[in-house]
C-alpha cells in the first residue's frame, strides 16, 4: 500500500500507548476486489480488560489538565489529521470502498469535531443557583464521567470515532475504543497521530478484534468503564443497552434510521432531486441517515421519478480510487445479498424496477443504483434499513396523510422536507418525529450541531453544546455557610 506516510499504516492494537501485536490475526480487505489490505493483530477480551486498566489509570492524571492544556493536545492532534488528509483518504477508501473525494471529506469532517471540541472545553460552565435558605450557598460543576467504552461501525471509520473521542477527551475522559474489523485501519491511523500529539499513554487506546461480542462485554460490564457509547445497529444497541443496565452504565445510542424523504407539491424539483441523491447514494447508501422511503405528492411524482432516473444514470461506478467514481461497492457480500434479496422482494409485491435492480460484474460487492416505484408502506423495504443504493418511491396525497405514514415507525433519526412554502415546511418539521429534520438539503451533519435519534434510533446526542455533556457527570455542591 503507497503512503506518503508510512507511519500511519498501523497493524497492532494501541494499549497504554504502546502498540501490541498478538497472535491471532485479522485480515482487512479492500471491499471492491477481496485484496488483502494488511494483516492485524486479532485482539480479545483480556486486551480489552488491559486497554480499561491503562484508561483507568490514566484518568485521575487527563482530567486534571486544565481545560487549555487539554484543548493544546487536541488542536495538534487535529492539525496533523490536515497535514495527512490525502494517506488518510486513501486508507478510508481501500478498506471501506467510498469515493476518495467522500473519503476526503470525511477525513476533514472528522477533524471538524478534535476542533470543536478543543473549543468548546474552555465552556465547561457550571452554575451559581439563587438559593432557597440565605444560610446554604448553592453550586454546580461539571465533571468529566470517566472511562468511557467505545464501539463504532464501518461506514464512517474516521468520523464516528471523532465524535465521540473528541468531546471524551475534551471533557477529561479516557477511552477504549473498538472500531468495526471490516475498517480498522483508519482508526489506529487516528491513534498513530494522537500519539504524536502528545496525548499522554492511555487516554486513547484502541482494541481491534473478531470477537466482537466478547470485547463488547468487557466495555459494557467491567466496573472501570463509567460510560459507554454505541454507534451501529438498534439490534447489537439493545443487546448493549442491556448489558449495561447491569452496572447502570451512562449510555449513549446512535442507531439505525428509516429516513423519510418528503416531496410536497410546491417543492423545488431541482432541489429535491439533488438533495435525494446526495442522501440516498452517499456511500452508497450505507450511512443511518440515508434516505430510505420517498414520498412524492402525487401531482409531481411522475416528473421527480423521470429526473431522479437521469441523475442517477450519470452515477459513476467503480472502485473509489478511480478519477471520476461516485458510487462505490457495498462493505461485504452478506451486505450486497441482503439488498438484492430486498429488493427481489419488493418486486414480488407488486413493486416496478425503474432502474437497475441487479448486481453489477464491476468488482465483488456492487450493486446497480436502483430506482422502484409503486412501493407501499407494507413492503419491506419501506420498514427495515436498506443500506444500499436504493431509491423506492411512493405516492402522497396530503400533508396529514404524509405525516402519519412516514411517523409510523419504530425508527426516529432523519428526515427530509422538499417544500417552498414556508408555513407547510414549519408544520412539517415539527409534526415530523424524528431527532433531525433537513428542509431544501441533503446533507446536514456538523461539528455545531447535535445529532441523534429519537424512538428507537438512540438515545443522547452527538456534535454540539449536547456532545460534550453526554462526557460529564453535573455535581450539585450545597455550601452551609
Ligand atoms: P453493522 O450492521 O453496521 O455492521 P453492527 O451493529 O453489527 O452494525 O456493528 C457496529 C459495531 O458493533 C461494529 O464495531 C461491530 O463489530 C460491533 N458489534 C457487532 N455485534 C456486537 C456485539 N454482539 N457486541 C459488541 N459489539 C458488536
Amino acid at each position: 500500500m503507497e503512503l506518503a506516510n508510512k507511519h500511519l499504516l498501523k497493524t497492532q492494537n494501541y494499549i497504554g500507548g504502546q502498540w501490541h501485536d498478538s497472535p491471532a490475526k485479522l485480515p482487512v480487505c479492500d471491499p471492491a476486489n477481496s485484496n488483502m489490505l494488511a494483516e492485524l493483530a486479532d485482539a480479545g477480551p483480556a486486551d480489552a480488560e488491559a486497554a480499561v486498566g491503562e484508561a483507568h489509570a490514566a484518568f485521575p492524571a487527563w482530567k486534571k489538565r486544565t481545560a487549555g492544556e487539554r484543548a493544546a493536545v487536541l488542536k495538534r492532534w487535529h492539525q496533523l489529521i490536515l497535514d495527512n488528509t490525502d494517506d488518510l483518504a486513501r486508507l478510508l477508501t481501500l478498506e471501506q470502498g467510498k469515493p476518495l473525494a467522500e473519503a476526503r471529506g470525511e477525513i476533514l469532517h472528522g477533524a471538524s469535531f478534535i476542533e470543536w471540541y478543543a473549543e468548546e472545553c474552555r465552556r465547561a460552565y457550571g452554575q451559581t443557583i439563587p438559593t432557597h435558605n440565605r444560610d446554604m450557598r448553592l453550586q454546580t460543576i461539571r465533571q468529566p464521567v470517566g472511562v468511557v467504552g467505545c464501539i463504532t461501525p464501518w461506514n464512517f471509520p474516521n468520523a464516528m470515532i471523532t465524535r465521540k473521542v473528541a468531546p471524551a477527551l475534551a471533557a477529561g475522559c479516557t477511552l477504549v475504543v473498538k472500531p468495526a474489523a471490516e475498517t480498522p485501519l483508519s482508526a489506529l491511523a487516528l491513534c498513530q497521530l494522537a500519539q504524536e500529539a502528545g496525548l499522554p499513554a492511555g487516554t486513547l487506546n484502541m482494541v481491534v478484534g473478531s470477537d466482537a461480542a466478547g470485547i463488547g462485554r468487557v466495555l459494557t460490564q467491567d466496573t472501570r468503564v463509567a460510560k459507554f457509547t454505541f454507534t451501529g445497529s438498534t439490534a447489537v444497541g439493545k443487546i448493549l443497552m442491556a448489558q449495561c443496565a447491569t452496572g447502570v452504565k451512562k449510555v449513549s445510542m446512535e442507531l439505525g434510521g428509516n429516513a423519510p424523504f418528503i416531496v410536497c407539491d410546491d417543492g423545488d424539483l431541482d432541489t429535491a432531486v439533488q438533495a435525494c441523491m446526495a442522501t440516498k447514494f452517499r456511500n452508497a447508501g450505507q450511512t443511518c441517515v440515508s434516505t430510505n422511503r420517498i414520498y412524492v405528492h402525487e401531482s409531481v411524482h411522475d416528473e421527480f421519478v423521470a429526473r431522479l432516473r437521469t441523475a442517477m444514470t450519470a452515477l459513476k461506478v467503480g472502485h473509489g480510487c478511480e478519477d471520476g467514481v461516485t458510487l462505490g461497492p457495498l462493505i461485504h457480500r452478506r451486505a450486497t445479498e441482503r439488498v438484492a434479496q430486498l429488493v427481489e422482494d419488493t418486486v414480488a409485491a407488486g413493486a416496478t424496477i425503474e432502474v437497475g435492480g441487479d448486481f453489477l460484474s464491476t468488482g465483488v460487492n456492487y450493486y446497480a443504483p436502483t430506482l422502484i416505484t409503486g412501493v407501499t408502506d407494507d413492503m419491506r423495504i419501506a420498514r427495515e434499513e436498506i443500506f444500499g443504493p436504493v431509491a423506492p418511491v411512493q405516492k402522497f396525497a396530503c400533508e396529514e396523510d404524509v405525516i402519519r405514514r412516514t411517523n409510523d415507525t419504530p425508527y426516529g433519526l432523519a428526515a427530509y422536507v422538499m417544500s417552498e412554502n414556508i408555513r407547510r415546511a414549519n408544520r412539517l418539521v415539527e409534526a415530523l418525529d424524528y431527532g433531525m429534520v433537513a428542509c431544501n438539503a441533503g446533507v446536514f451533519s456538523t461539528a455545531a450541531a447535535p445529532f441523534g435519534g429519537n424512538k428507537e434510533s438512540g438515545i443522547g446526542r452527538e456534535g454540539g453544546v449536547e456532545g460534550m455533556t453526554e462526557f460529564y457527570e453535573t455535581k450539585y455542591c450545597c455550601y452551609g455557610a
